[in-house]
């Protein structure tokens, strides 16, 4: 995919996340690698209102390239992430409702659903509290990222990764519905998480045929 067109995705999914209450207002960014160099959403401009040329390029020391407004105030936690993680080229970071819900109570989403164990890849942890925008914020989604897909933040929201736009917005929506069953089962009952096993199954029918029916395509 070239430049242009990668830009014109980050609208897309920062207008659908909008769209399905993902982040409301101008909260949440959405960033995309390009060889090496990042492109995200400016900061604070609403989504509806993006053009292409709002789209900031920067690199991987967040030094801007070009761009007429200022980055997301989250550049640093993406840009980590894309250091840490070759396999990630996307990165959507939402305040979604659920996800938030839980992550104010810093506790992890146990690994309790066949779609969250084949794309997030089991458990989702809850990064430590540190400050919005900061290099500590950054170094605590680091600590406990490992190979998975989300992470909640603690008082914060969630940040969702994939290989291409397309998964990662598939992460955030399915990060979104495990914790709403997590809440709702706890007023059930005690929610039983799959084996670890089992995860490690799923997730491998994921990666190597699942998703490249659609999600994934060469
Ligand atoms: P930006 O508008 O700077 O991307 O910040 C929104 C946000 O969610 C910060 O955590
Ligand atoms: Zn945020």
């Amino acid at each position: 995919m070239d430049i242009q067109n990668l830009k014109k995705e980050i609208i897309y999914y920062g207008q659908e996340i909008k769209k399905i209450g993902l982040v409301v207002g101008t909260w949440g960014n959405i960033s995309a690698r390009f060889e090496d160099k990042v492109l995200i959403t400016p900061s604070g401009i609403p989504y509806e209102k993006l053009s292409e040329e709002d789209i900031v390029i920067c690199d991987l020391n967040c030094n801007i390239i070009d761009g007429k407004h200022a980055p997301s105030t989250e550049l640093i936690a993406h840009v980590e992430i894309y250091k840490h993680r070759r396999d990630v080229n996307a990165i959507i970071h939402t305040h979604s409702i659920y996800a938030s819900a839980i992550a104010v109570t810093r506790k992890n989403i146990p690994a309790i659903i066949e779609d969250m164990a084949m794309i997030i890849g089991g458990e989702v942890p809850c990064a430590k509290y540190a400050f919005p925008g900061t290099k500590e914020l950054a170094e605590n989604i680091i600590e406990v990222l490992e190979n998975k897909n989300a992470v909640l933040l603690a008082n914060h929201g969630a940040i969702s990764l994939g290989r291409n736009l397309k998964e990662a917005f598939n992460v955030c929506q399915i990060l979104e519905k495990s914790a709403k069953i997590y809440i709702l089962a706890t007023q059930i009952g005690m929610p039983k998480p799959l084996a670890i096993e089992e995860v490690e199954k799923m997730r491998e029918i994921y990666l190597n045929k699942y998703s490249k029916n659609e999600i994934i395509k060469n």
